[in-house]
């Protein structure tokens, strides 16, 4: 198995022409170049193959590579690849399936990010209610919009630390200054926060399953007092289905918890690995994407509903629905994860697992965590050993402690079979 090098021609000539070398966060850290995929594997330039349990954070969904979604691809690319005009072709169909799947869809508008969903989200919510300030929960990334890169820095947690910390340099103080920020599961800040902001409002924030650290559950009731509070104080309640929409279930978490959103915005899972991403919601809230009206929002974007990205969505979600995917996803998370319980009592790690569907977490603490803070105490050193002995067993995992992962519907049984003995020879090299 290849070793991580700081030499590696690639990385180095990208560094000298690339901030850092990469063009997004979290690639930084991983030393290696992929160079080819397929099915539940990546290849890295030296030849060596790879079990990818990261699954590029959420879009690889059926598997990479898949040969159906490329050629729905090459055939929209081939016939009519980019006009900017009118509607694209496959843009009403994915939108009547997704309004038929989702329960809180009515209409539902495309662009190319999770990043962008949520900036409409916001922009959707402001000229519905007049309002400014936006709520979400601490810990849970929604993007690098000033108004909500905030309150999910790793850094500065102590206790006393403030929960609005800015994610990064460059965004306006005064935009942070409008985010609420609130601890994930907790009831009496969820309350306090709406009984001191809720006519502010616009906007409340949720993952409803949290994958931003882990794999976080809300307890039970917790999202229904969030509907209910966002409902009581005219809030615009918006899921954030990035990762778990089309991947939990085709119709996102919320057709799984039962508590429905006023707006939905999803990406990741819904194309396969292909840019695609968008905003759902009611007709009424919908009804505020107008078009360069000072009282509406806009939503404007050269790449939006591109007709590659809604051949490569239609298709996956047309296997989704034929195939039974979610089953066969469900299926292998649950043994991988019942095999990862094993493995932490015969070895008596101190570690717990948790997850939901195709999404796990292993944690280096005694307890599962409820919250960011306690995610966050998961032991990075034992993680760090237990990852790179993974990476030396050949399966690609996050490099950091609290990110979740997640398989795709191309693992085999044998390939998680083989995944819960590597995990069991990690387990013993964390502990050393
Ligand atoms: N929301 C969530 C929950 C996410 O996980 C992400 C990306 N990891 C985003 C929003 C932003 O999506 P994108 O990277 O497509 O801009």
């Amino acid at each position: 198995m290849s070793q991580p090098n700081d030499d590696h021609p690639t990385w180095t000539r990208a560094r000298a022409v690339v901030p850092r070398g990469v063009s997004s966060g979290h690639r930084v850290g991983w030393k290696q170049v992929f160079v080819r995929t397929e099915g539940a594997y990546v290849w890295d330039d030296e030849g060596s193959r790879y079990l990818d349990y990261l699954n590029a954070w959420g879009p690889i969904v059926l598997g990479h590579s898949d040969e159906r979604v490329n050629r729905a691809v090459y055939e929209a690319v081939s016939t009519c690849d980019l006009t900017g005009v009118g509607p694209q072709r496959g843009e009403a169909e994915l939108a009547e399936k997704i309004c038929e799947v989702m329960p809180s869809a009515e209409k539902v508008a495309f662009c190319t990010s999770g990043t962008d969903a949520t900036m409409h989200a916001v922009h959707v919510a402001r000229a519905a209610t007049g309002r400014l300030k936006v709520l979400k929960f601490h810990g849970s990334y929604h993007g690098w919009n000033d108004h909500v890169a905030v309150g999910s820095s790793r850094k500065d947690l102590n206790a006393n630390s403030i929960l609005n910390t800015p994610n990064g340099g460059g965004l306006h103080p005064a935009v942070v200054d409008d985010v609420v920020v609130v601890e994930w599961n907790d009831r009496a800040g969820l309350e306090a926060a709406f009984t001191t902001y809720g006519e502010e409002l616009a906007i409340a924030f949720a993952e409803p399953y949290i994958h931003s650290f882990g794999c976080i559950p809300a307890q039970p009731g917790f999202l229904e007092l969030l509907r209910e509070l966002c409902t009581r104080h005219g809030v615009v309640l918006t899921f954030d289905e990035v990762k778990t929409g089309f991947r939990a279930a085709i119709g996102g978490y919320q057709s799984l918890c039962g508590v429905t959103p006023d707006l939905t915005a999803f990406g990741k899972a819904v194309a396969n690995g292909y840019s695609l991403a968008g905003l759902a919601g009611s007709n009424a809230l919908m009804g505020h994407l107008g078009a360069y009206d000072r009282d509406q929002a806009t939503i404007d974007g050269t790449y939006n509903a591109s007709p590659y990205s809604l051949a490569a969505a239609n298709t996956t979600l047309r296997i989704m629905e034929t195939e039974n995917v979610h089953q066969r996803l469900w299926d292998l998370g649950a043994r991988l994860r019942q095999g990862i319980a094993k493995a932490i009592d015969d070895t008596g790690a101190r570690a717990t697992v948790d997850g939901l569907g195709s999404e796990w977490c292993v944690y280096f603490r005694g307890e599962l965590p409820t919250n960011f803070r306690e995610a966050m105490q998961s032991d990075a050193d034992a993680y760090g050993r237990y990852h790179a002995s993974l990476l030396s067993q050949g399966i690609l995992e996050p490099a950091f402690p609290t990110g979740d992962r997640r398989l795709n519907a191309a693992t085999t049984d044998d390939d998680v079979d083989r995944s819960i003995e590597a995990v069991h020879t990690a387990l013993l090299a964390a502990q050393t």
